[in-house]
């Protein structure tokens, strides 16, 4: 009875597993067509200034409005657009509506910055840098206003050839955010020489807060040696958020403020937080 079972098991598994890989097959051919016919949006997280109060801008997060399934969530897609090559047809997309969007506001009268992110492999592909430079040559592209969050596995390499290419995308005039800081494994000696503007504390240090204090010192301290504005991602509480005013952390992120928001509820939620600098 139980070599049944045994053989059961077996049969069980190789059947879930096949299953799975079905599943996978079956994304990969929707991720296809999902990028030929466009069906990506953007929602947006806005940043709040901890020291004024006030919106400044909003992270770009992508979401994939999948026929039959609803809004599917990053997570579940972004690896395989990594390891099928999809990600640079995906990235490039996001950054036209990330970049639509915030030549849009400024239209309506809005100072924000948008953050964008941008994966490893995207980053390194050979059409990255061209199309970057085509963006910023839109009528009314808001030069320094759009940033790319990179992570740190981006940093790793040939630091020189790195620092170049940072060099020609600020340049350009955008700017640039590690994001996900100090969950890699950067150099930190390398860090200074990248022209870094904003670094973003990964979520499990600030959920960690206070006893991740002395960590999340070190980076805000780090980016004020290094002139970048920190970001604290993934603020769900008010005593995170007071820890990080009393410790001066220029900015904050998190559902505590907001969960990223379509569109439209971002412009809703932005009337009842009026961001600076409206005309
Ligand atoms: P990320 O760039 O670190 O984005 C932050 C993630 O944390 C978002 O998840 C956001 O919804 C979530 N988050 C924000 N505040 C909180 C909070 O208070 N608590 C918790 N538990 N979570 C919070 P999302 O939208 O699911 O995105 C996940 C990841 O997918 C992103 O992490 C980013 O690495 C990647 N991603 C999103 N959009 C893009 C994109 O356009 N291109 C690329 N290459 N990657 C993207
Ligand atoms: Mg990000
Ligand atoms: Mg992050
Ligand atoms: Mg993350």
């Amino acid at each position: 009875a139980s070599k049944q079972a045994g053989r059961n098991c077996v049969t069980f598994f190789n059947t879930e597993m096949g299953a799975a890989a079905l599943a996978r097959d079956q994304t990969e051919v929707a991720l296809k067509r999902a990028v030929q016919t466009k069906e990506f949006i953007l929602h947006y997280q806005p940043r709040l200034d901890i020291r004024s109060g006030k919106i400044v801008g909003a992270e770009g997060l992508v979401r994939w409005n999948r026929p039959e399934h609803g809004l599917v969530m990053p997570d579940a897609f972004i690896s395989i657009c990594e390891e099928t090559g999809l990600i640079d047809e995906l990235g490039k997309m996001v950054l036209e509506i990330g970049c639509a969007q915030a030549i849009a506001w400024r239209h309506a009268g809005l100072d924000l910055d948008l953050s964008l992110n941008v994966s490893p492999r995207q980053f390194s592909d050979s059409g990255f840098l061209p199309l970057l430079k085509k963006l910023a040559s839109q009528t009314d592209f808001p030069h320094g206003h759009i940033e790319l969050e990179i992570t740190e596995t981006v940093l790793i390499g040939d630091h020189v050839s790195i620092a170049e290419k940072l060099k020609a995308i600020t340049a350009m005039g955008y700017r640039i955010a590690i994001d996900d800081f100090g969950t890699g494994y950067s150099n930190l000696s390398y860090i200074s020489r990248f022209p870094l503007t904003c670094l973003k504390i990964d979520r499990s240090f600030v959920d960690q807060l206070p006893t991740s204090g002395p960590i999340v010192q070190l980076i805000l301290t780090l980016g004020q040696q290094i002139g970048a504005r920190v970001v604290s991602e993934g603020v769900e509480t008010q005593e995170q958020l007071d820890w990080l005013i009393e410790h001066n952390c220029e900015e904050a992120q998190g559902y505590l403020i907001t969960r990223p928001l379509d569109v439209d509820g971002f412009e809703a939620f932005l009337q009842g937080n009026a961001p600076t600098g409206v005309a």
